[in-house]
């Protein structure tokens, strides 16, 4: 092994297109070089589509192999092979491929084989994988960053304020202070731009969305007559999904979707008027989605999802009054300790999801639990009776022709 060359790395890096030196790993990698290798990286991309690492490299040894490491924020890190043309290294991802969340920090660094010599990893440095395909003007305070495309002054200045009266809101709801670090709030002008951003499809009526890791929310929110109501929706709501992260971190996704939705809607200044119609119709036509069903990600399909967000609000909103903001604390406890969903809602509560949904569904929606009950086994007596038609009617038969002979 030759231990000159192995110690002998200097690095450079390009930031974006602009080439900016780190003077520490200059100073650090020259104090113990006999051989410099000097690294010059850009970064490019087309959102969406492909990032490109282009690299320069200065060595005295010739480079024999080249990987680049690069790892999206809150993602695992991947290795990918570099092409090696003389003094240069490139490789493009293609963004088909692989994905790199919207608006995300992402760290990259180098592995490098000179002839001779064993791997060198070079330091760590990263870009934002920032939506470059708009122009994004910005607002912010020290909890907030507003950032939109489509709109004037006015415009963000309206999302500010209602971002700051969503932290409150959530705040209020959680019980928790305000928030750890600022909150990204971008806003794009239709649900169409903010899907293709997120590379969803199949879910048309998808308005918002949360990177809660990131703490980044990307809102569809159009400058228009509707534009307060619609902030009012969706802000507050989105916020709610990033301080829920914050307040639990890594346990987040043991939360389940009834409750972490059902709290984010609470949240909406301007709630949704037929989230009260459609449970009462679903409460009549007994078409109410059982709550253990909604401990799972939500159904795609458009009705049944609302149906899912209205009754997730409803049922919060009845836990919350029956036993308060600590309450709702210590279910999040108990969720983040690892309990299932039934089994937590006993632990905080003293009884089990199912009971808790009776209750709900008596004190808040008029259906008594009997009457529930009922319901729920009425196709089966039908089918009972049905079956047993034949054997009453064979035995009233039997009966009769007895009785005559
Ligand atoms: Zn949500």
């Amino acid at each position: 092994m030759n231990q000159r060359l192995f110690t002998s790395l200097l690095l450079f890096i390009g930031l974006l297109l602009g080439k900016v030196a780190f003077p520490a790993d200059v100073i650090a990698a020259a104090a113990s070089s006999g051989l410099s290798i000097e690294v010059f990286p850009q970064v490019s991309y087309i959102f969406g589509e492909q990032v490109s690492f282009d690299v320069e490299v200065k060595s005295e040894a010739q480079i024999d192999e080249a990987y680049l490491v690069y790892q999206p924020e809150g993602s695992e890190s991947r290795v990918i092979p570099m092409q090696i043309d003389q003094n240069r290294l490139a490789v493009d991802l293609d963004l088909n491929q692989t994905r790199i969340p919207p608006f995300s920090r992402v760290a990259y660094w180098f592995q490098l084989k000179p002839q001779g010599a064993d791997l060198i990893t070079s330091a760590s440095y990263a870009f934002n994988y920032d939506d470059n395909r708009f122009e994004w003007q910005t607002l912010e305070n020290e909890q907030l960053a507003v950032f939109w495309h489509d709109g004037d002054l006015a415009f963000g200045q309206s999302a500010l304020n209602t971002g700051i009266n969503g932290l409150e809101t959530a705040s209020g709801l959680l019980g928790t202070a305000a928030p750890s670090q600022q909150i990204r709030i971008y806003i794009y002008p239709s649900t169409q731009e903010l899907q293709s951003a997120l590379e969803i499809s199949g879910q048309p009526w998808l308005a918002g969305h949360a990177s809660p890791q990131l703490g980044i929310v990307l809102v569809s929110i159009a400058p228009n007559a509707d534009q307060r109501l619609r902030m009012e929706q969706q802000i507050p709501h989105e916020l709610v999904h990033v301080m829920l992260y914050q307040s639990v971190g890594k346990d987040y996704d043991r939360i389940p979707p009834w409750l972490n939705e059902g709290l984010a809607t609470l949240a909406e200044l301007y709630p949704n008027a037929d989230y009260a119609n459609v449970l009462v119709t679903a409460g009549k036509n007994n078409t109410l989605l059982p709550m253990s069903s909604l401990c799972s990600p939500f159904p795609m399909d458009a009705s049944r999802a609302f149906l899912s967000y209205a009754q997730s609000a409803s049922f919060t909103r009845f836990l919350q009054q029956k036993y308060g903001v600590s309450g709702i604390q210590n279910l999040l406890l108990k969720y983040s300790d690892g309990l299932g969903c039934s089994e937590a809602s006993f632990a905080a509560f003293g009884k089990p999801l199912a009971s808790l949904e009776s209750d709900w569904k008596e004190e808040t929606l008029g259906i008594s639990s009997s009457l529930d009950a009922l319901r729920r086994i009425a196709p089966y007596l039908l089918l009972f009776a049905v079956l047993l038609l034949p054997v009453l009617i064979i035995g009233i038969g039997r009966l009769f022709s007895s009785k005559k002979g």
